[in-house]
């Protein structure tokens, strides 16, 4: 199942972001969620990210952890983890990065560039791709691919 949204300007992508966030918290606590954030440099991923951690209560700004590749957060009795694999090298380095170990019960994976990933992120729950709509509007396709994900998506 898909769902296509469009956002006109950062604002409403932060929006969309925070229905996100409203989305996943109505997930059960027993499952761990993973969502993967595709598109071109500029799409918006980060600004959708941004929106959803400041909905659960984040104060301050988002970057992508382009260099640290991954960024943990503690919100709401979840522990999220933004992770940007732009600058990933190799699959390999997946398991160094312990992406595993953070799917625990509760626990929100936020993922931009899954495509570094090269197949080796398993079970994804929810993929969103962003793509340009000219200068001030971005599109957004949500597809579920798990019963969770598609409980999460109904929400949104
Ligand atoms: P990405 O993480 O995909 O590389 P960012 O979220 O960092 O992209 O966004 C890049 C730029 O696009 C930012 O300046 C942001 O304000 C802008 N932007 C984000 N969403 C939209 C939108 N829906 N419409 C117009 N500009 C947007
Ligand atoms: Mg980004």
């Amino acid at each position: 199942v898909m769902t296509k949204y469009v956002a006109r300007g950062a604002d409403e992508m932060r929006a969309l972001g925070a229905r996100l966030a409203q989305a996943l918290c109505a997930a059960p606590m027993n499952q761990s969620l993973l969502v993967t954030l595709s598109g071109d440099l500029g799409a918006g991923k980060t600004t959708l990210v941004s929106g959803l951690l400041a909905e659960l209560g984040h104060a301050g700004p988002v970057r992508s952890p382009t260099y640290t590749l991954l960024e943990p957060y503690r919100l709401q009795g979840r522990d999220i983890t933004h992770c940007d694999l732009y600058r990933l090298r190799h699959p390999d380095e997946l398991d160094d990065l312990g992406l595993r170990d953070l799917r625990v019960a509760g626990s929100v994976l936020l993922v931009e560039w899954p495509e570094k990933a090269e197949g080796r992120l398993n079970a994804v729950d929810l993929s969103l791709a962003f793509d340009y709509a000219g200068p001030d509007a971005r599109t957004l396709v949500a597809a579920a691919h798990s019963p969770v994900g598609q409980a999460v998506l109904s929400r949104l």
